[in-house]
This record gives structure tokens, sequence and C-alpha cells, in this order.
């Protein structure tokens, strides 16, 4: 290790900025968090700078007298000009600051790292100058992992550290935090609860003992099958979850992002196996969070949308057990923006509907007379192998023949395929491309297309 990492101490200290430009700008952006002084040295301002100045939080010096590098902490120098640069420098370190010199390393005594702000946490990434495209890259990386009301909790943690030294033993406080740092506070504070999580831990510590871990199912949104499009609460849920049951749709590559110790199950349909029967799976998720633990019951695209989530929702709540949706995106939608077309187009299709091919077996099928309306966009999920029966069910509702129809299958993954083509021609297009569920069939009746149609005199207008 070249550099060696240390949190500087700013209360009461000043920084100084010698530069007036939009490298200056961008250092003052990072000291702003902080409670430092800050000093502008700089005869012009750029508007940013001004700004700052003009809100009174900086102070502007034409030139670096005397005393301005005096009680700085940590001064950072862009004037753009080499040898300028090299004095401001060197009186800077005469002073005794830490200096750091824009874009010359050989002047600098520190560099700035790469930081994820969830203050009071700070996550601070450096690469010795060696790769800092890759310290963004983990940047990145971290900013999904930490929730963004972290900070705030644990700030509340930090004005309660008194109040729990007091009221527990030295042996159990560290039960105590473990329990605040993962229970119902901390996810009641995560989801916005902010006074709920406050009285939890209120509670707790009047109590002098924290409660026994209460259990909780996440049912959360896999996205269509790539990575990138899950939330980042997603991950995570993914990333505290205890065990995770996942479908057959979700994608091995979305449970890499699960934490490596987390037990898998595998509850979904493999080609030629059973399913595990949903009454199985509602009384499984229900009793691993009996036992206190965090459950994630992961399903494809979005869990509300033809996911059975309404029957493990009502299993939770009949057993108590606290359950949350965590919302992903739909294969419709990921379809569509494989497609790189829009789900409505305003003027001609102002109602988009979702739909499926396969109701519970022994239901009959859905009425699809009202949905073969001018001006609906139509996504018909699980319904590869109903494609016939769709086609037919539209062109006798009365939908034109050359309604486009767009087949998109495994949307999203690396195995994407697609296929246009028009609505009386929808099962012949599957059949001879030989496309695999899962797919999604869109089904378009544009308001222009009724006007033509009519036209013509094929339909009543
Ligand atoms: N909850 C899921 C849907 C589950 S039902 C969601 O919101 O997407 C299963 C159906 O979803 C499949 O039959 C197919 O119609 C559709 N589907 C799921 N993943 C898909 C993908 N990657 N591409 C196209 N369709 C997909």
């Amino acid at each position: 290790m070249k550099n060696f990492p240390m949190f500087l101490r700013m209360t009461g200290r000043r920084v100084v900025i010698c530069g007036g430009g939009e490298e200056a700008a961008r250092k003052c952006r990072l000291i702003l968090k902080t409670d430092a002084e800050i000093v502008i040295v700089a005869d012009g301002l750029d508007p940013e700078l001004e700004g700052v100045v003009a809100s009174g939080r900086a102070r502007q010096a034409h030139e670096a007298g005397p005393d301005t590098f005096a009680n700085a902490v940590l001064v950072f120098i862009a004037t753009g000009d080499e040898e300028q640069d090299r004095q401001l420098a060197s009186h800077a370190r005469a002073a005794g600051a830490v200096v750091n010199v824009i874009d010359r390393p050989e002047l600098c005594d520190a560099f700035t790292p790469s930081i994820v702000d969830r203050d009071p946490v700070v996550v601070a990434i450096g690469t010795e100058g060696a790769a800092p495209v890759l310290g963004r890259a983990i940047k990145t990386e971290v900013e999904t992992m930490l929730a963004p009301r972290l900070g705030s909790f644990v700030a509340l943690a930090g004005r309660l550290r008194d109040a729990v030294a007091e009221r527990f033993a030295p042996s159990a406080r560290r039960g105590f935090w473990e329990w605040a740092f993962s229970g119902e506070a901390f996810r009641a504070h995560l989801a916005g609860r902010e006074r709920d999580a406050a009285r939890l831990l209120k509670d707790a510590i009047a109590l002098g003992k924290a409660p026994d871990r209460q259990g909780h199912i996440a049912l959360v949104g896999a996205g269509p099958g790539a990575r990138d499009l899950l939330t980042l609460r997603a991950v995570q849920r993914l990333q505290s979850a205890d065990v995770i049951f996942y479908d057959r749709l979700v994608d091995p590559e979305v449970l890499e992002l699960a934490r490596r110790d987390a037990d898998r199950v595998f509850v979904g349909k493999d080609v030629g196996a059973c399913a595990w029967p949903q009454d199985r799976i509602d009384r499984l998720i229900v009793a691993e969070a009996a036992k206190g633990r965090r459950v994630v019951r992961l399903k494809s695209g979005d869990p509300s949308v033809f996911g059975r989530a309404g029957e493990e929702i009502a299993a939770a709540l009949a057993a108590g057990i606290e359950v949350e949706i965590v919302p992903g995106i739909t294969a419709a939608s990921a379809a569509a923006a494989s497609l790189t077309r829009p789900l409505t187009e305003r003027g001609e299709t102002d109602t988009f509907v979702i739909t499926t091919g396969t109701c519970r077996p022994g239901d009959a099928t859905p009425t699809r007379a009202h949905i073969a309306q001018p001006g609906t966009s139509m996504a018909f999920y699980m319904a590869v192998e109903k494609a016939a029966e769709v086609q037919r069910d539209l062109l006798a509702s009365g939908a034109p023949s050359d309604c486009p129809v767009d087949i998109v299958s495994c949307a999203s993954t690396d195995r994407e395929r697609h296929a246009a083509t028009t609505l009386s021609r929808l099962a012949e297009t599957i059949t001879a491309e030989g496309l695999p569920s899962p797919a999604i069939l869109f089904v378009r009746y544009p308001k222009s297309l009724r006007a033509e149609v009519s036209e013509k005199g094929t339909v009543a207008a």
C-alpha cells in the first residue's frame, strides 16, 4: 500500500481551494458535504463557485496571503498554471496542510478517493491512481448495496448509543446492536417509516432487551432476466436474505447477486418435472419466516403480475408475518424496450392491457371481445401455446387481420428473439419461426388502423 486511507477531522478546520474553474468547483462540491470552513483563492469564479460564495458557505480571497493556509487541514490546488501550482503547494505544505494538486500526482500528499456517502457511513475507494475507472465501477456497486436511508438510521443509532450503554450490560449490547441493524426497526427505517423505527428502538431500550428476531418475507421482482434490470431494493433484499426461494424463470445471473451464505431453494418447474404446489411454497416460506429468518421469494418480472403473490401474501398475513412486495420490471416492459417501442402511443393506443393466454385449470378463457378495441395495445403472457386461440378470439371480436403483432422471446437475455407479423398470421409465425416460451405476444390495434379499415368498408364505422 503506497497510500494509507484515513478520515480527516473537518469540524472547525479550514479547507482552501486555489482556483476558480470547474476542477476547483468539483473539489468544492465534495468539501461542501463536510462542515469545514471553505476559502476559495481565485480572482474569477465559475458560476457554481460564485453561488457558493454568495450563499455564505465559502469565502473568496483574491490571492493567498500569509494567513490563508493557517489552520488549513487540506488544500486543493487547481490554478491551471504549473509554476503557480508548485509555489502554492510549497506554501501550503509549509503551513502544515495536506496538499492535493489536481492532475499533478508528483506534487500531492494525498488523493481524493471515490466516495459513497451515507453520512455518517462513508466508504472511500482508491486504486492508487492505477485504475480510476475501476474505482468508479466499484463505487457504483457499493452504491447499490447501501440503502439510501442507511445514513440517517446510523445517525439515529449514534444518538441512542449512550442510552443503550446505560440500559444494557456490556455483554448484552452486541446482541442489541445486531438486532438494531437487521431487525424490524432497521427495515422500517429503510422503508421510510422512520417514526416506527425510532419507537421500536426506544421501546427495546426501555425494556432493556432486544426483541426476538421477527421473520420477514419479501416477494421480490427479479425482472425479466438481465441482472442490471433488477431494482436496487431487490439487490438489497437479496444481499440480506437468509433463504431465497426462486422460480424457473429467474436467471442464474440474478442469483449471483444474493448473499453468498443464503440458502437457495428452487421451487420452479423444470421442463418435464412437476412444479412445487403453491400451497407447499406458501407453507414453507411462512415456516422459514416463523423461525425469524429473512425470506426472499424471488419471482421473475414483477411479483404482482401473474406471480401468485396474492396467495403468498395471504399465507404470511394469516401467520402474522411481515410481508412486502419489491416491484420488478415486468416482461412486457422489457419486451417493449427490446423493440425500442413504447407500450402506449399518444393518439394511437391509449389503453394498454396486460392479459394471459393461460388461466387456472378449469377456468373459462377470458372474454377477449372487450379488449379487441381500437386504441388498444395488448400484451399476452403465457400465450405461446395458445396463440391460435388468441388469434381466433381477437379476429372474431372484430380486430382487423392486419393488426401489427410482435412476438418477443426471452426478452433481455442472450437468448432473446423477435418476430414481427400480423394478427392473421400470428400462430403460423410462431410455428414457422420456432419461437420458444417465455414470450410476450404484443398485439396492437391502433386507432388509425380502424380508420383505414372502415374507409375500405370492411368494418362498420
Ligand atoms: N411475473 C412475471 C410473469 C410471470 S408469468 C412478469 O412480471 O414478467 C410467465 C410469463 O411471463 C411467460 O409465459 C412469458 O409470457 C412472460 N415472460 C417472463 N419472462 C419473460 C421474458 N424474459 N421474455 C418474454 N416473456 C417473458
